[in-house]
Formats: C-alpha cells, sequence, structure tokens
C-alpha cells in the first residue's frame, strides 16, 4: 500500500471505534472529495483548538467562555444532570424537554483503561453543588450509561454525594437498555428515561 494512504489511515485509527479497515475507507472516501472541501476541512481541523473551548462551569463545548446552557438565565438552576460526554448532552437537548443545567464528566470510571474518578471533572462538580445549594434543594439527576462503567461511575457519585444537604439525587434509566449509550438513544427511549427517573 501507498506509504502516504497508510500513514493517514495510521491517524484516522486513533479516533474512536474506527478500525484499520474503516479506517482505510475514510482516505478512500477523502480522495473522492473535492479539493476544495478537503481544504476546508484541513482548515476546520487546524483551527478546532482556537475556535471550539469547553466551557469552564460545565465542561459542554463553546465558543468562548461560559456555554449557550450555563449562559441561559432561563435554565433552571435547581436540576443538574450529571453525562459522561458532551455527545450525551446533545442527544437530551435535542428533546427539548430538559431545562435545566448539565455537568460533563468527561468519560467514565473504568480501572482497566485506567480511568480512575481523579480523570473526572468531579471536583468541579462538587464545587457547583456547593454553589447551587446554598440557595435551593438541587436534584442531581445521574445520566451515565446504563453500562459497567456508567454504574460504577453512577455508584460513585451517590457515594460521594448521597449525605450533601439539601441536595437529592435521581437516576436516569429506565427505557435505556443496559449496556447502551446515551449517545445513540432516539428522542423518544431519551424522554421516557428523563420522565421515569428514580
Ligand atoms: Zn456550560
Amino acid at each position: 500500500m501507498n506509504p502516504k494512504f497508510k500513514s493517514i489511515a495510521k491517524l484516522l485509527q486513533k479516533f474512536p471505534g474506527v478500525g484499520p479497515r474503516q479506517a482505510a475507507r475514510f482516505v478512500l472516501a477523502l480522495l473522492d472529495k473535492p479539493e476544495s472541501e478537503l481544504q476546508e476541512l484541513g482548515l476546520a481541523i487546524q483551527n478546532l483548538k482556537r475556535e471550539i473551548s469547553f466551557c469552564p462551569q460545565c465542561f459542554n463545548v463553546s465558543d468562548n467562555g461560559l456555554c449557550g446552557v450555563c449562559h441561559d438565565p432561563l435554565r433552571d438552576k435547581t436540576k443538574l444532570l450529571v453525562i459522561e460526554k458532551v455527545t450525551d448532552l446533545d442527544s437530551i437537548e435535542k428533546t427539548g424537554l430538559y431545562k435545566g443545567l448539565y455537568h460533563v464528566l468527561g468519560g467514565a470510571i473504568n480501572p482497566l483503561d485506567g480511568i480512575t474518578p481523579q480523570h473526572l471533572h468531579l471536583r468541579e462538580l462538587a464545587s457547583r453543588i456547593n454553589a447551587l445549594t446554598t440557595d435551593s434543594t438541587v436534584e442531581l439527576i445521574i445520566a451515565t450509561n446504563p453500562n459497567t462503567q456508567g454504574e460504577t461511575t453512577a455508584l460513585y457519585l451517590r457515594d460521594q454525594f448521597d449525605n450533601q444537604p439539601s441536595l437529592t439525587i435521581t437516576r436516569l434509566g429506565r427505557g435505556l437498555a443496559s449496556g447502551s449509550h446515551l449517545e445513540y438513544a432516539d428522542e423518544l427511549t431519551v424522554k421516557h428515561a428523563l420522565d421515569y427517573r428514580k
């Protein structure tokens, strides 16, 4: 195989879930695109870190400073929904049914991959809970994925924040199949999971 082809395929394999065969398919698809589109993509990647950053409060993606959700004065500050990834946040936002705040953990506890609680945005979560509960009772909605890592993380969160005054903890779950991923759930499923949290 052409060494240039091989090297770009190798770079693409660094993305989550992309194996050698799919990477090769991506390179072929890119070769099919007009030059202008490739340049647009190249430029977008080059500027990615300058133009998109993470919200310092909830770790959602943001243009600059606080994200749209944290910026919105109409969001319900008595609800804080904890998710693993920004893509999970998008799944819930798309339903338009949730009006509270979010906190993106940046992953789930997975000792096999070396991801411990220290790798997640938990210290920031603790200080947000402290700040939000000074004014009112807050519901912490745990919406980590219904798989082993997500459940481990949910247990850890309950353990950490169970005795926190003015905080009730609920778990999003019913309707989401065990082992599934929030980011791939359809809107109706997410709606059920939100409605029937416990
Ligand atoms: Zn934010």
